[in-house]
């Protein structure tokens, strides 16, 4: 059997596997469900950024290196909910999370992923944008997304790796190249 078809299978199987999971296990979404972005143990490990509308977060299943979040400070359950002065902050923000993982991890290509209601597959009732970069040269498109959809069975990061990665990304968020009128 080639790579191609067993990418293919595993991909199949992960999404039938995923719908029959949520179909009979659907996460609690409603307004006063628990919201790891609003636990101050979960932001105080894995934040790197702090503005006055907008976190960014290194996950603790980073799907690739360089994975992070980036969240709206406020609990907001969806996009459309969002106000136009915190989508613009996450606009601003996402691109300087891409420079600094850039440097970082030595990234080039990156997908943003934002996903609204249980239909589409939101687990955490906060908006999130995961931000997921690739090296140059990495493998396939295919392998890419089997990796995606295998993230969370995937074991968290050591809390010393999570340290060590939020440090670099701090440093990294405050460079002097991310004055975006420079940009
Ligand atoms: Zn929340």
């Amino acid at each position: 059997m080639n790579k191609m078809l067993i990418s293919f299978l595993v991909i199949t199987s992960c999404i039938f596997g995923t719908y029959y999971f949520l179909s009979t296990n659907p996460p609690d979404l409603s307004a006063n469900a628990y919201c790891a972005f609003d636990d101050p143990k979960v932001l105080n490990r894995q934040k790197f950024y702090e503005d006055d509308f907008v976190l960014a977060l290194y996950t603790h299943k980073p799907i690739l290196p360089g994975h992070c979040l980036i969240i709206p400070k406020r609990h907001v359950e969806r996009f459309e909910m969002l106000s136009d002065q915190e989508i613009a902050q996450i606009g601003i923000v996402i691109k300087k999370v891409n420079q600094a993982a850039s440097k970082v991890f030595k990234t080039s290509s990156y997908l943003l992923l934002q996903k609204n209601g249980l239909e589409v597959g939101q687990t955490v009732p906060h908006v999130h944008f995961h931000y997921i970069p690739r090296q140059s040269g990495d493998d396939s498109t295919l392998s890419f997304l089997v990796k995606m959809y295998l993230a969370n069975a995937y074991n968290p990061i050591s809390e010393v790796e999570m340290q060590k990665t939020c440090e670099q990304m701090n440093d990294a968020m405050k460079s002097d190249l991310f004055d975006s009128s420079k940009i």
